[in-house]
């Protein structure tokens, strides 16, 4: 979806719209590490103000997302709740040195061409926005145990047994190794 920003009238643009997943997926990138998808449907509320030397876009994004936890690759369901407040200003983007510079400010500033208003990228940016760097099923996530691949939220471990597996087992030989070393 694309808006003009010259047929944006004084009083403001309200859009209220709706994306099923196939059209979330036409704005997945290529490689979807994490495999979203949209269980239910996200529904976008915006309100689209023109400023004189601006554009305000304010509004929600609701829907529930299907991701894959990062610790035991286990799918589940992630509600999506986000309060978009972006403020639309006409130019380039900046240069990346620059960039750092504009993190400093928590303001929610992006460039465009000053015409069009490219809805679709800036609810995908947005999505993706609210996604923490490391997503979780839960706090308490056990994760799959690197060596023998079980997953620790369901069953135990089974090199556990083993103690070579524990930290301590570990430290345990270390030990030893630098005794035997010092009576040489
Ligand atoms: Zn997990
Ligand atoms: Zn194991």
């Amino acid at each position: 979806m694309r808006v003009r920003v010259d047929e944006i009238p004084e009083s403001g643009r309200f859009l209220h719209f709706h994306w099923d997943d196939t059209r979330f997926r036409q704005h997945l990138p290529a490689a979807d590490p994490f495999e979203f998808k949209l269980i239910r449907p996200l529904n976008v509320d915006l309100e689209i103000q023109k400023r004189s030397d601006h554009i305000h876009i304010q509004g929600t994004l609701r829907g529930t997302l299907q991701v894959i936890c990062h610790r035991c690759l286990k799918a589940f369901p992630w509600p999506l709740e986000e309060t978009v407040d972006i403020f639309l200003v006409e130019g380039e983007e900046p240069q990346p040195s620059e960039e750092i510079e504009l993190e400093a400010s928590d303001l929610d500033y992006e460039f465009f061409d000053g015409v069009i208003i490219e809805i679709d990228q800036l609810v995908a940016e947005q999505i993706f926005l609210a996604l923490p760097v490391k997503i979780l099923c839960s706090e308490n996530c056990l994760g799959i145990c690197p060596r023998c691949g079980a997953d620790l939220n369901e069953e135990p471990c089974r090199c556990e047994k083993s103690a070579a597996g524990s930290p301590f087992a570990a430290l345990e030989a270390i030990k030893t190794r630098l005794t035997s070393a010092k009576d040489h």
